[in-house]
Parts: C-alpha cells; structure tokens; sequence
C-alpha cells in the first residue's frame, strides 16, 4: 500500500501552474496577472439580492435542475441575446459552474473509448474530465496565422473525426488564445458534427467578452443549421458577473442532453449555492446597458495592457475576447514561457502563465505566454510600469 493510490487515469494531472504560478506571486508581490478572476464585485442589484436570499431563508436544497426563477432568467437572457427559445422546464440545467457542466456533459454522453474533439490549447478542466470518463481527447492545434489570428488547419479537424468521435468541445470566445471563431469555422464545426452525426459541446462562458474589432462577433453553434438538437449550450454567472467565487452555471439544450446531465449531476454535486441562484436570476435580468458597460470596460483594461506588453518589447496577438491577450517572448530573447514565467516575478514583479501547458503538443505553445486583463486598472498600470523597468 506504499505505492500512489491515485487512480491511473489522474496520475497526468498534478498540481496545476496557477497554483505554484499564484504562490510565487505571493512570495515575491508580484503583480498577479496569471489567474483570471477579477479584482472587483459584480453588480450592486445581485450582491444585495444574494445577501437578502442568504437572510430570507433561501438557505436548503434548492431543486435539482435549478430554482425555477434562475432557470426562466437563463432562458429569456438566451432568447434577448442569442434568439434561442428554451423551455426553463426541460431544456435549463443550473450546475456547479461552468466546470460542472463540462464534466457532467462528458460523463453523461461518452463510453470508455469514446473520442472527444477539442481545440488546443484548451482550458485545463477539459483533459481531466475527459480522463475521468475514460473517454480519449483528439485535440486540434490553434497556431497564429499570417493576419496572427489563431487558426486551425481544416484537414486537421476534419481527419480528428473519425467512428468513435461522441462530441466536439468548443470553447468561443476561447481562453487562453482570446480567439473568436469566425462564421466559416463554426460552419465546418457543424457540418463535420452533422455528417459524423454526433453531439456539440460549448462552453460559452465568455459570451459577453467580444471586442468590438473582433474578426466577428460571437455566434453560439447551437443557431447553425441542424445543431440546436445536437448541441449543448454552457455558460457561467462567474465572468460575466465578475463573481467567480460563486459557481453558479449553466447548460441548456434539448430536453434528451440536459436530462441526461442531471442524470449525472444529481450524484456529482445534487445542487449548489441555495442563496446565489435567485441572485443571478437579477443579474442575467439587467437591462443591455450593464452588458455593454461590462464590454467597454474590459476592453479599455485589454487596450492598456496590450499597449504596455508591446512597449515592453513582448510581441502581443490579438485578444478579440474574453479576459486574456497572448504574447510571443522571442523578441524578448525568450524560448521557453515556463522558465521565462518562472524568472518574471524575480524579474519583473509580474506574473503570467505559460500557454504551453494547455497542450498536447507543448512545442505549439512553448514560446507563448498568457496574462489576465480583468483587474482594475490601476493594477494593470502598475503591471506595466514594472515590466518596462
Ligand atoms: C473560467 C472558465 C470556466 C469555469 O467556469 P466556472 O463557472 O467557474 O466553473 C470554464 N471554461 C472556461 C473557458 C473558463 O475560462
């Protein structure tokens, strides 16, 4: 009994680079622009809405697919901004997170063998839920094209495909890279998901986080022909209500996929935070002012630093979404973003995290490096100043 008791499947999995990446930056005082959770509250109306519900007594096991008043706000905040129409009986799940909702998607619909096609680099949950359900991760590399926006190679995707392919894992607007993806991409995502006759899974939780000189603004997959009915929608109170502590999220889709989350959810989890539920409820029911006052402002904080990170002789790609820009450290010298990573809070006082360890093919990213936007400004201005010294 001396050897790892850890399951073989986990084994991959160690600690991960946020967190020695975040204890440095304790241990140092750097600037810590690695981790994308914002340093400011989300709305005044969920806060109080959140603190009323904790003290009226909405504190017990709220019903297993989501108090029904979050479930009907998720469905009218689908049908204002995407024009789907869902059934807040049947077609809303409300879930741990996001991450939840992953997790459960994959467990629910993929036999041991099963392959999952996904986008590298790709947000770390995704690998390890996949190796939890057994199933297999057929990755597709996203490199800087010639106008240096993220792009895969068509015949790649399409040779990912193959008999044992369940589903694809989409994540647009798509962390780490900031890419949106374009119409024609989304069409060949669907078209292959169509002619392969399996399932979509989309993890949207930066809806909300399109900049306006984005290649195109976001379009969820589910509104292509012929995927509403093959397609599970995710998303999240976390980023666009600036509460990523709460893990309250979301999936909706048809009747047959979301039940069989629940299915799966009900012994993960069963139901989660009782009095945050009503509060996003009023969140997601804020007029269209809070969603573009929201955009405008973490553009401005992605304008400051990309400008800061290109006076500082990094080498910034287009950020066209979410919360992160990704920059090249060759003109800085640079080969490597874990050691160059490791050395900038010594360095710098900043600390950012290196791309690569969101692949499969760690060489694609080796020379990449991600920071987070979504802190005040004063925060990034300080970033800057230290990386320029
Ligand atoms: C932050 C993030 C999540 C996690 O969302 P939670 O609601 O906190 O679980 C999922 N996917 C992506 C791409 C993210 O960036």
């Amino acid at each position: 009994m001396t050897s790892d008791p850890l399951v073989a499947r986990m084994r991959p999995f160690g600690t991960t680079i946020f967190t020695e990446m975040s204890a440095l930056a304790a241990r140092t005082g750097a600037v810590n622009l690695g981790q994308g959770f914002p340093d400011t509250d989300g709305p005044e109306e969920m806060l109080a809405a959140a603190a009323e519900a904790l003290a009226g007594g909405a504190n017990q096991y709220p019903p297993l697919a989501g108090i029904p008043v979050l479930r009907s706000a998720i469905a009218a905040h689908e049908q204002r901004f995407w024009g789907l129409t869902r059934d807040p009986d049947g077609e809303v799940a409300v879930t741990a997170g996001a991450t939840e909702a992953v997790a459960a998607a994959i467990l629910a619909l993929c036999e041991p063998g099963d392959e999952v096609v996904c986008f590298e680099p790709y947000y770390d949950s995704y690998a390890a839920s996949i190796a939890l359900a057994g199933a297999v991760r057929r990755p597709v590399t996203l490199r800087p094209g010639p106008a240096r926006r993220f792009e895969f190679d068509p015949d790649e995707l399409r040779k990912a495909f193959g008999p044992r392919t369940r589903l694809v894992l989409l994540n647009s607007p798509h962390n780490p890279t900031g890419k949106v993806f374009i119409p024609a991409e989304l069409k060949l995502i669907a078209d292959l998901c169509r002619e392969h006759d399996v399932f979509a899974v989309t993890d949207e939780v930066y809806e909300h986080l399109v900049f306006p000189d984005a290649a195109a603004p976001h379009v969820p997959l589910a509104t292509l022909p012929g995927m509403l009915e093959r397609t599970l929608r995710i998303s999240s109170a976390g980023k666009t209500f600036s509460c990523t502590g709460w893990k309250i999220g979301w999936a909706t889709g048809p009747a047959r996929l979301v039940s069989a989350i629940l299915r799966v959810k009900q012994f993960l989890t069963f139901v989660n935070g009782a009095p945050l539920q009503p509060a996003v409820a009023v969140a997601l029911n804020l007029p269209d002012s809070y969603f573009t006052g929201f955009t405008a402002g973490l553009r401005d904080r992605r304008d400051r630093l990309v400008d800061g990170l290109t006076d500082a002789g990094l080498a910034v790609l287009p950020s066209e979404g979410t919360y992160f820009v990704t920059a090249d450290i060759r003109p800085l010298g640079g080969e490597d973003g874990i050691e160059f990573c490791r050395a900038l809070p010594g360095r710098s006082g900043v600390v950012a995290v290196p791309t690569q360890v969101f692949y499969d093919h760690q060489e694609a990213g080796r020379h990449l490096i991600r920071f987070a936007f979504c802190k005040r400004p004063e925060v990034i201005d300080e970033a800057v100043r230290r990386l320029k010294g």
